[in-house]
């Protein structure tokens, strides 16, 4: 008997899902609760964090989970941490999905950061206009560069910003190379920050920053612990079936 916790919040946890769905999988699919309307799933749906790693002990125990996909995003550190504790706790076998990051073309001016402190630290010492595709998380980080014109994409309204100089698009991906372009244009961006986040949703903006030559300040993705990760979705699935079997 298998019963699958699916961790989501990404693209590819959505493609996911719907896999398991047509393969008639049991699973649960998890959502940390982050948008006001999250994507409907074809599969059981729960949302909100389980209560760290102890938290997430117990659900998999109370659920009888005998199977963890992590295929949230490569910057959701926190919860893949919990779920690689959690499953060496319970002793349930977890398996990442992970896509693979993005890496530059020849023409491609990136800057690469170890993370969001270090992103602010390589803006410009003059006012800019800054495309800072990062999501709504870590944007108070960037208060102590308040004299930059930000340019925002978020998935909902954003309440009050901590950056004086602002200006929010409300929009979900995946999102067109064209569209791209002309955001960056019209709003006269001249530098891009973005998370090494990989998958196609969102790197047209990559490639219209390309187009423009415009610099990028790449954040790398944060390091994790060893695990088990794939970025194919017939690897997700053999381990769903024959996981025991392949030792994993
Ligand atoms: P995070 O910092 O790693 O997680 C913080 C806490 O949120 C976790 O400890 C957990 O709470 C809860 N949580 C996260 N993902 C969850 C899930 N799928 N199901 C249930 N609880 C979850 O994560 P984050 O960066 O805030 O990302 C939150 C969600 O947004 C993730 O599901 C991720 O896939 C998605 N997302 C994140 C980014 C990004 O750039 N970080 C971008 C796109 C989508 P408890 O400790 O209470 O269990």
């Amino acid at each position: 008997m298998t019963r699958v916790l699916l961790l989501g919040g990404t693209t590819e946890a959505s493609r996911l899902a719907r896999v398991f769905a047509e393969a008639g999988v049991d699973a649960v699919f998890s959502y940390a609760g982050r948008t006001s309307l999250p994507k409907a799933q074809p599969l059981p749906t729960r949302v909100g964090g389980f209560g760290g790693a102890e938290g997430l002990a117990r659900y998999l125990r109370e659920a009888a989970i005998t199977q963890v996909v992590d295929a949230t995003h490569p910057f959701a550190a926190q919860m893949s941490r919990n779920a690689i504790t959690a499953c060496q706790i319970t002793g349930v076998p977890l398996l990442a999905f992970e896509r693979a990051p993005w890496a530059p073309e020849v023409e491609d001016q990136w800057q690469r950061v170890p993370d969001i402190e270090a992103a602010v630290a390589a803006l410009p010492q003059a006012p800019s206009r800054i495309f800072l595709a990062i999501g709504k998380q870590n944007l108070s980080t960037f208060a102590s560069a308040p004299h930059h014109h930000y340019l925002l994409r978020l998935v909902d309204t954003p309440g009050a910003l901590p950056l004086p100089d602002a200006f929010a698009i409300i929009a979900r991906g995946p999102f067109s190379i064209a569209e791209d372009e002309a955001l960056l244009t019209t709003h006269r961006i001249t530098h891009v920050v973005a998370k090494n986040s990989g998958g196609e949703g969102a790197e047209a903006k990559l490639v219209a920053a390309r187009r423009l030559r415009l610099p990028v300040i790449m954040i790398d993705r944060p390091v994790l612990p060893d695990r088990n990760v794939t970025d194919s979705i017939e690897a997700v699935m053999a381990w769903i079936y024959h996981g025991a079997d392949l030792g994993v």
